[in-house]
């Protein structure tokens, strides 16, 4: 049955997943999420169902457009099979809980500022907002009154913590050292994960982001690489690990 539940969360994954593929692309460069349909961008043919089947209709479609021909980028597809897993995988970690709900909540909007942030450098303020909101309710229901306003205290601190990170970069390298997406992401992290958690995800961040930036560097030849999607894999980590400050500490010394 577990094996059926987690098979369930995988293609629950790769559905939403497309669905966050055209949320990250469209929203940060201010279209509608809804209008117009997916459609191939080479000759505009608007694609039908068969074709909208995640993962599969690449695979079966040889990555190219049915109608034209045309290569179509493998990016979204690997980010419908990220998805996918990341759901299964919180499946079986978490069970059915609040706990699940919570997570898979953070992948989602992980995916969504992936997207976002590397093709564009925005992270948009409608995808932080929709998160905060949700996040506030399952904390609630998760923890009452009292745990959802520490939740909120924890943010704050974690973005001001953020904000004095970013004061001192752009002093010691004279030039904006990260955007306001960033400082408002790592709000939202410190909400779910706590202030000290969060400062982590920083640290964690950095060390996977470095290897990552340099390839990013050669493939897109921009000088600029995003820190949101590093910030997220890093606040994804300590989340999927499930571990709390004091078990962190414990594990170091
Ligand atoms: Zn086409």
């Amino acid at each position: 049955m577990t094996t059926l539940f987690a098979i369930y969360f995988f293609v629950l994954g790769t559905l939403l997943g497309s669905f966050f593929n055209v949320v990250g692309y469209r929203l940060p460069r201010n279209q509608s999420i809804v209008k117009p349909r997916s459609h191939c961008p080479n000759c505009n043919h608007v694609l039908t169902p068969l074709e909208l089947i995640p993962i599969l209709s690449f695979l079966i479609q040889g990555g190219r457009c049915k109608n034209c021909n045309q290569k179509i980028s493998w990016f979204y597809t690997i980010f419908e099979f990220i998805t996918g897993s990341l759901f299964a995988l919180s499946f079986l970690l978490f069970g059915f809980s609040i706990q699940l709900v919570l997570v898979l909540l953070f992948i989602s909007m992980s995916v969504i500022v992936f997207i976002s942030d590397y093709q564009t450098m925005i992270i948009p303020d409608q995808v932080l907002i929709f998160f905060t909101i949700a996040f506030l309710v399952i904390l609630f229901f998760k923890g009452g009154v009292s745990s959802t306003l520490f939740a909120v205290l924890n943010g704050f601190i974690s973005f001001s913590i953020m904000f004095l990170i970013k004061k001192i970069g752009d002093f010691l390298f004279k030039r904006e050292s990260m955007g306001g997406g960033d400082i408002k992401l790592m709000g939202v992290i410190g909400l779910v994960l706590g202030y000290q958690l969060s400062i982590v995800s920083i640290f964690l961040g950095s060390i996977i982001g470095l290897p990552v930036s340099i390839m990013i560097l050669k493939l897109k030849r921009t000088n600029i690489v995003p820190f949101g999607p590093f910030l997220c894999i890093g606040a994804l980590i300590l989340l999927l690990l499930n571990v709390d400050f004091n078990g962190l500490l414990a594990i170091i010394y």
